[in-house]
């Protein structure tokens, strides 16, 4: 299982890998630049989007760079920044990657807004969360919306599994509006029959234990075991935390939301234990922005 998926991963790579030749057959001097800007990682998450974004542009030849600012950046100072990118025209897009961890107070939406248009990729992935783009997706209205990237990739593995059909019993722990929301409503317009449950959901061991297809959005350590999973469903979890561990230089690991171990015996498609799980599938999403940006340019901000 863990190889089929690493599989499908390995080819959308491929594919924007082409997709980026195909730019470069076109304009040999061409080489997409991406700048991910961060303001000092307040929780250790953030880092690690950064360096798997960085990880997977640099796999498909986009040249990507990390522009780190320390702690004491103040407003003016990352604003100086965004402008500098904004005016090198060696770089095609630009991410501020949020949140924004200075000692300062930084007004986030001045500084996500100065971002050029034309590079501000993220910008779009930030206006998948407004209310606006949640109301389309709500209403279905998916050819005129912007997809979050995090239910993207999940819709995707979902597909890559093959058997996806809306028989399935589909099962939701989570309704955040980064991941559970519009992952619900992206089920459901995949015609899913899905059930969203939340932290005052009854029981959630039997929900689960009826589920097909089960996409996990908690933040909690290993909350769903094993024997709560239907044998052979399909398993999605999103969740990124870390634990303690003595073993390893940093002191500490990544776990999911489901306990891998055991629901790995249940489960008939398990998405890996991070980093290595959904959130390639999230850069996957962030990479269609990405090539579909590159692609074209203004024109997917004046057509959407
Ligand atoms: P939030 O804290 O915003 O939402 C958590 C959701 O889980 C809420 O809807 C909450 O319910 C529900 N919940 C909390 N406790 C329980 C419980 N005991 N039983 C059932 N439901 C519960 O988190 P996010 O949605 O932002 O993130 C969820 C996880 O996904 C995190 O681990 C995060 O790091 C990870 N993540 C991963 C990404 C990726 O690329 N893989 C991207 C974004 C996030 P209620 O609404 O009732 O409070």
């Amino acid at each position: 299982l863990e190889s089929q998926l690493l599989c499908n991963r390995i080819q959308v790579r491929e594919r924007l890998k082409k997709n980026v030749e195909q730019m470069k057959s076109q304009d040999p001097n061409f080489r997409p630049g991406l700048v991910v800007l961060q303001v000092r990682a307040r929780v250790y998450d953030s880092s690690l989007y950064i360096s798997m974004k960085l990880k997977v542009a640099a796999e498909i030849g986009i040249n990507a760079i990390h522009l780190r600012l320390p702690r004491t950046a103040t407003e003016d100072e990352v604003l100086h920044s965004i402008t500098e990118v904004n005016e090198n025209s060696a770089i095609h897009v630009l991410i501020v990657q949020l949140p924004l961890d200075s000692i300062y107070k930084i007004d986030t939406e001045k500084v996500t807004n100065a971002a050029a248009p034309e590079k501000d990729v993220d910008g779009k992935a930030l206006r998948c969360f407004n209310t606006i783009n949640a109301g389309k997706l709500s209403r279905g209205d998916l050819g005129d919306c912007f997809i979050p990237c995090t239910p993207n990739g999940c819709m995707e593995l979902i597909r890559q599994t093959g058997g996806y059909s809306g028989e399935n019993r589909t099962k939701l722990i989570g309704r955040s509006k980064i991941v559970g929301a519009p992952m619900h409503d992206l089920l459901l317009r995949n015609h899913a029959t899905v059930t969203t449950c939340h932290s005052k959901t009854a029981d959630l061991a039997a929900e689960v234990g009826r589920a097909d297809i089960l996409v996990v959005g908690i933040g909690k350590v290993e909350m769903v075991k094993g024997d709560w999973v239907k044998k052979g469903a399909v398993v999605i979890d999103c969740g990124i935390n870390h634990i303690l561990d003595g073993t390893r230089p940093s002191g500490k690991r990544e776990v999911g939301d489901v306990q891998y171990s055991s629901a790995k015996e249940q489960a008939g498609f398990i998405t890996l234990v991070p980093p290595g799980g959904v959130e390639p599938m999230t850069e996957h999403g962030l990479s269609v922005f990405l090539s579909l940006y590159l692609h074209g340019g203004n024109d997917i901000v004046s057509s959407r």
